[in-house]
């Protein structure tokens, strides 16, 4: 069996990206800091907006990449604003504007929040993921490309770099 090194971006292959995110104009988040980002395309490992553009990009392109809030983190959704009891939070938790927690809902996923007002009885926490309805700008350069392993593609992920699990 020969090795075909796979030439462009597709689903089911390891994709490896230098990538920079920019939100109005600021940095958030760089490859240049943690190293290049090792994904399975076509299993929603990242952005859905971002996964979309990828495709078929070869080793070496580099490509700038808007993506709309509903491609990336989602549009800011005023049902995801909570009024919770202040007897609910632990007394450690100083209830101040700003603070980011990690809540629990009646499903038990994990939910983050931010709160965004502090009543005498109540505080009402947004849980909307702090970059929903922004616009994601990313500049992506695909660095390597290989066929993922059956086990990997089972799982959902590579088992290489920053996703081993
Ligand atoms: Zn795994």
């Amino acid at each position: 069996m020969t090795e075909n090194k796979p030439e462009q971006v597709a689903k089911d292959l390891a994709v490896t990206i230098d990538y920079k995110l920019t939100i109005d104009g600021e940095i958030i988040d760089s490859s240049e800091e943690d190293g290049p980002l090792d994904y399975l395309h076509g299993h929603e490992n990242i952005i859905p907006g971002l996964e979309r553009e990828l495709t078929g990009m070869k080793i070496g392109e580099q490509k700038n990449v808007t993506v709309a809030p509903e491609d990336g983190y989602g549009t800011v959704d005023e049902e995801a604003m909570l009024e919770v009891p202040r007897s609910e939070f632990p007394n450690e938790v100083p209830l101040e504007i700003g603070i980011e927690l990690e809540v629990t809902d009646q499903e038990g996923d994990m939910l983050f929040a931010t709160i965004v007002e502090v009543g005498n009885k109540t505080v009402k926490l947004d849980t909307n993921h702090p970059l929903a309805g922004k616009a994601l700008n990313f500049d992506v350069t695909v660095v390597d490309l290989r066929e993922a392993s059956e086990e990997e593609i089972a799982h959902g992920h590579v088992h290489t770099g920053h996703h081993h699990h």
